[in-house]
């Protein structure tokens, strides 16, 4: 398994990531956009998994972050 992304990590933070989408208070999240829905997401619906943003490390599925982006 991969190491999770850490919220203290310099890329992250530029990012804004946060594990739980619900705890941001940055005013670009929409509501209801999460990991689990970002098309830079390939794990699955719960846990954690990888993200094509973050090589190396795995992104929480109720996690978010300013490059949200909807699955297509
Ligand atoms: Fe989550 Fe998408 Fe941001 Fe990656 S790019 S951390 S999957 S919201």
């Amino acid at each position: 398994d991969l190491p999770h992304l850490a919220e203290t990590d310099a890329t992250a933070k530029a990012l804004g990531y946060v594990e739980d989408a619900s705890k941001t208070t940055d005013p670009k999240r929409k509501a209801g956009d999460t990991c689990a829905n970002c098309q830079f997401y390939s794990g699955g619906p719960t846990g954690f998994g990888p993200c094509q943003l973050f090589p190396g490390k795995a992104v929480s599925a109720k996690g978010w972050c300013v490059s949200h982006a909807p699955k297509k």
